[in-house]
């Protein structure tokens, strides 16, 4: 699957707060909300006015890029989130916190979804003992997620965990902090999702 490779603090500026799309990046100066918190572009100063529409397919392109999806990919789980029972702005919430790349970061493999995805297609993660180079593998209750033996004890790996220690595991995942090694002990509801977001945007946007 394709992927956005631009500058990540570009998107920050333009969706007007920090994604952590680089890990730590967001939290220095580096990341130009901070020196410059208005949309990127000729006419990032201009009109400051926002429709509807235009609320709507910021929330979209927000949480599309927090998890690092082109756009086919991303209406691929609206539709699928669209056809399970329950609501629909939840199951897509779900369906994307079930990716094995967020789950890795989540986790505290890595520092962002974009180094964690890398760590997948590279051969240093295994699910449930098999290895799994799928970014977009959903995992289920009772999957055992780990890091490689031979990997283990990678500086990048060590350090991140050491990172995420302080940003807490969520709820819904169990971590083994030494071992590198975490377990799906259920699936995340709504209230597990911390991040800011109002996903009725997103159902909206593609109901028109
Ligand atoms: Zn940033």
């Amino acid at each position: 699957m394709a992927r956005y490779t631009g500058p990540s603090c570009r998107i920050c500026r333009r969706e007007r707060m920090e994604l952590y799309l680089k890990g730590d990046r967001c939290y220095t100066d580096k990341c130009g909300v901070k020196r410059r918190n208005y949309p990127p572009g000729q006419h990032g100063q201009g009109r400051a006015k926002i429709s509807d529409y235009g609320l709507q397919l910021r929330e979209k392109q927000k949480v599309r890029r927090m998890y690092g999806l082109m756009e086919k990919q991303f209406r691929g789980y609206f539709e699928q989130a669209e056809r399970m029972r329950g609501v629909t702005g939840t199951n897509l919430l779900v369906l994307l916190e079930r990716r094995l790349d967020n789950v890795a970061y989540r986790l505290g493999f890595a520092n962002s979804r974009a180094q964690a995805r890398q760590l997948v297609r590279h051969n240093h993660i295994l699910v449930n003992g098999q290895k799994v180079d799928i970014p977009s593998y959903l995992v289920n209750p009772g999957d055992v997620i780990q890091v490689t033996e031979k990997s283990r004890n990678m500086a990048q790996i060590r350090d991140a965990l050491e990172a995420a220690a302080r940003r807490g595991c969520p709820a819904w995942l169990e971590l083994d902090k030494d071992a590198a090694r975490g377990r799906v002990n259920m699936l995340p509801t709504r209230e597990d999702i911390t991040l800011p977001i109002q996903e009725h945007l997103i159902v909206e946007l593609y109901s028109k």
